[in-house]
């Protein structure tokens, strides 16, 4: 009998459960301090009223005998499918209802879509970004290549000609440095796909955060994207589903490998392995897509945002560099007098009592920089920036 050594591979101790620990024993021998967290990207704003009510109408049925569901399609029910496919044609992109597939969020649909390529793979993946996209492959032993997101290149690295890839993870608007692939840019990493008979893992957990009309919400909005990407979103961070779980990915019809349909090896691999999100939760789902429920979103996405324009106000005022913040919820700092990113968290915790992530969580290129969220609450987010001016 042998394990999978890949898991031995990986880095002790998730980012997230490392910095839990250290807040912990701040709290241990602080137990008075208040501590606010900026750190862990998770939303603090409830359900909006239309999907909640949608959900308890959903419940209802469930508990009637002729309303009730079973099993639900493994794609996810057609009702919420074409919601999505609606929510696309406001982005000016067309997809069928059979490209649509309803997972239980982002990360899971992220790590599983790995089922369908080979471990022979390279992937390519930007360093700083969301640890996932490594991780997983860490456990599935794939070769990991590194693509450079650094100041100079205002954290969205672009193709190499000299390097050959087969997969390539972009996440745009990026977790953490909040940059945002542009039209051009975007095209640019199409061309090097279709060129490498590569395909891209889209991740746009963060699309509804985007805030200037000419930046892309979507990689289909690039010219034949469809026959080398696929698209992964989350309603965690849009819609507050963080605790609800649901996301949704686009696998075109268009996309070809080793001349196989990867929508047919998806829809494989998700009716063997995965039995569909629950029909109340595609209910809440579908209301998000409704306009009161988009309109009560929206202001969710605007309350955040605001937020991220306190905590970059006062970074600017207080001279400390910064990227993200405008189209992501995201705001990526330089530490102040060149600190490490730990030896930032560990001052701004026992000093301030303000909980972020240091930048080094997201790989080797996030060493002397710092991510905060802008998911608080109103009150903690600007108590958090008086301490910080405090204490910078
Ligand atoms: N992708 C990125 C870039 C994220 O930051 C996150 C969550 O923080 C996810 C995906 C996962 O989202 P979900 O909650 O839908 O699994």
């Amino acid at each position: 009998m042998n394990i999978n050594t890949n898991y031995l591979k990986l880095k002790d101790g998730y980012l997230f459960a490392r910095i839990a620990k250290a807040v912990g024993e701040h709290k241990e021998k602080n137990p008075d301090s208040e501590i606010i967290r900026l750190g862990i990207g998770d939303v603090t704003l409830p359900l909006s009223n239309t999907v909640t009510k949608a959900m308890q109408s959903a419940v209802s049925e469930m508990g009637n005998a002729e309303t009730f569901k079973g099993y639900g399609d493994y794609e996810g029910y057609m009702f919420l499918r074409q919601a999505i496919c609606g929510y696309y044609v406001g982005k000016g992109v067309t997809l069928q209802t059979d490209e649509i597939f309803v997972g239980d969020g982002a990360k899971s649909d992220i790590a599983n879509m790995l089922d369908i390529f080979s471990p022979e793979n390279t992937v390519l993946i930007p360093n700083p970004v969301y640890p996932v996209y490594v991780d997983t492959n860490i456990m599935s032993g794939r070769r990991i290549v590194y693509m450079n997101g650094n100041a100079d290149n205002d954290f969205k690295p672009l193709p190499d000609k000299n390097i050959k890839a087969d997969i390539i993870y972009l996440c745009s608007p990026n977790n953490p440095t909040g940059a945002v692939y542009t039209r051009e840019e975007l095209t640019l990493w199409v061309q090097y796909a279709l060129e490498n008979d590569a395909v891209i893992l889209f991740d746009s957990a963060y699309e509804a955060f985007i805030q200037d009309k000419t930046l892309p919400t979507s990689i289909y909005q690039i010219e034949r994207a469809k026959e080398c990407a696929i698209e992964f979103c989350s309603l965690s961070k849009t819609a507050g589903f963080t605790g609800t779980r649901c996301g949704y990915t686009a696998v075109p019809k268009e996309l070809f490998r080793s001349s196989e349909s990867l929508n047919k090896l998806w829809l494989q691999r998700q009716s063997t392995k995965f039995n569909g999100v629950s029909y109340i939760v595609q209910r809440g789902a579908q209301a998000v897509f409704s306009q009161d429920g988009f309109d009560e979103v929206m202001k969710s996405v605007t309350y955040y945002m605001n937020n991220a324009t306190i905590i970059s106000d006062t970074l600017t005022k207080l001279g400390i560099s910064y990227t993200g913040g405008r189209n992501a919820p995201y705001i990526w700092l330089r530490c102040p007098g060149d600190m490490q990113s730990w030896e930032f968290f560990d001052k701004l915790l026992a000093e301030a009592n303000i909980v972020g992530t240091p930048g080094a969580g997201f790989g080797a290129n996030g060493e002397g920089y710092f991510r905060l969220s802008a998911f608080g609450k109103r009150e903690d987010v600007s108590e958090a920036m008086i301490r910080l001016k405090r204490l910078v």
